[in-house]
């Protein structure tokens, strides 16, 4: 009731929910209280989350913020989600998104920008929460839920933890089933918790993630107890910093931010190791040929046939299809699908896709080159701290540059945290991001809760 009264009065101004559901939240609860009466409590009993809105929630609308699934109520439950009910936890709601997670600043989404909570000293602008999981990361930073679920497809859980002073984590490509998550790019898509502190992220996590026959990209192996990995001692630990991250134009704050987390590490008795993932400047425009493409065939199955927005009066099938698609989708994910169409199509597909792939490869070889020196790698989350609503927004290539740091762990498959780690000069959270080995979220924890 605490946050549903936190949710009331704030939410009006942050728009962070798109959907709550109170009453359905209270019953969760009074099972909770009897489940703990009765001495059965799960491992997150009674603990009220906010859902990122491409959870497929059973009789609960989904909408990936999207006019395309305005008044789509899933017939059944995500996978991610189900696990956080058997372990006790309770929805409070749907949280607002970048149309189909397309986005750095949440400013895509048909149901309108999610606001920061943080201000700048400087000024009173409303500042973007980041994006996609703007909503999620907005929610938990402003106190209207314990924490959230959201998902990374090539930083949307990072930078919104980020631009929010919270704590966000993208597990290895497979712990985490994509059954039940509104597709965006299936080969980068991962589901993951922001949560307040680096142990309710583990906690979190190691709920969400399991073997899932529905996903074929599903790893069936035991999920560890993440928990005992934060608080532990990270003297002896050898910390990668790659010197490709140093970006022309990063302000002097973020390398500050940087200099002072390894020095940190170095003070806690870690090595420090220069090391050079070379093929680092290709990320951003790889990510930007491999994403489009997967999501230009995931949302072909919007035709308005289905399911999702139909459009009235059309003259032909033809039509249907292409004016259902031209009133549900906004313009970043028409922009998308053009792209990733064209990168597809047969005069192109060679000189766009299969080359993305092979650098694709190449950058997670890099990575795979360096795991015999390093346990983990430490970097920026983002080039920036929270920018103002309204201030990237005319400008794709402005935006996209958001995902510098980030868009590698998703093209690589490996996992990567954003822990707050310090303020700007105007007050603002920066984050730093550890980056680890494949299915070695134990050593991502550890150096996060280090860092944090
Ligand atoms: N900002 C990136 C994009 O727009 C990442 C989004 C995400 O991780 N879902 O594609």
């Amino acid at each position: 009731r605490a946050f549903l009264t936190n949710i009331e009065a704030a939410n009006p101004r942050l728009n962070a929910y798109v959907e709550v559901t109170g009453d359905k939240a209270i019953a969760m609860a009074r099972a909770s209280d009897a489940r703990i009466a009765s001495g059965t409590a799960g491992a997150l009993e009674g603990a009220p989350l906010g859902i990122k809105d491409l959870f497929c929630t059973e009789g609960v609308q989904t909408t990936a913020g999207s006019n395309m699934l305005r008044g789509f109520v899933p017939p059944y439950e995500s996978t991610v989600t189900a696990n956080l009910w058997r372990d006790g936890a309770v929805m409070l709601g749907k949280l607002n998104m970048d149309e189909f997670a397309m986005g750095s600043s949440n400013e895509t989404s048909a149901f309108g920008p999610v606001v920061n909570p943080w201000k700048s000293s400087g000024s009173n602008a409303d500042l973007t929460p980041g994006g996609s999981s703007g909503g999620s990361a907005s929610a938990v930073a402003a106190d209207l839920c314990l924490a959230a679920t959201a998902s990374d497809t090539g930083g949307s859980i990072r930078q919104p933890a980020a631009f929010t002073g919270t704590v966000g984590i993208k597990p290895t490509y497979g712990r985490a089933s994509r059954f039940g998550m509104v597709a965006f790019a299936s080969s980068l898509d991962q589901a993951g918790p922001i949560a307040k502190n680096v142990e309710d992220a583990a906690l979190l996590l190691q709920s969400m993630c399991s073997f899932d026959v529905k996903d074929s990209t599903s790893l069936d192996i035991p999920t560890p107890d993440w928990t005992q990995s934060v608080g532990q001692s990270v003297r002896g630990l050898r910390i990668g910093v790659p010197a490709e991250y140093v970006v022309d134009g990063m302000p002097a704050e973020i390398q500050a931010l940087w200099d002072q987390g390894i020095a940190w590490l170095k003070d806690a008795g870690c090595e420090i190791v220069p090391i050079s993932l070379p093929h680092t400047k290709y990320a951003l425009p790889t990510y930007y040929i491999v994403a489009p493409a997967e999501a230009s065939s995931n949302l072909a199955r919007y035709d308005g046939m289905r399911f999702g927005h139909r459009a009235t009066g059309t003259t032909s099938l033809t039509d249907l299809y292409e004016s259902s698609r031209a009133e549900g989708f906004g313009a970043e994910v028409k922009r998308r699908l053009i792209i990733g169409a064209y990168v597809l199509s047969a005069g192109f597909y060679d000189a766009y896709y299969v080359k993305a792939l092979k650098v694709r490869r190449r950058i997670a070889e890099d990575f795979d080159a360096v795991w015999d020196q390093v346990d983990a790698i430490v970097t920026p989350s983002t080039p920036s701290a929270a920018f103002a609503l309204g201030d990237k927004q005319v400008d794709p290539l402005q935006m996209y540059l958001n995902d510098i740091f980030t868009v590698t762990a998703n093209l690589a498959g490996l996992p990567g945290i954003s822990v707050p780690a310090g303020l700007d000069s105007n007050g603002l959270p920066l984050g730093l991001q550890v980056i680890g080995k494949a299915l070695d979220e134990a050593t991502v924890f550890q150096v996060g809760a280090a860092l944090e």
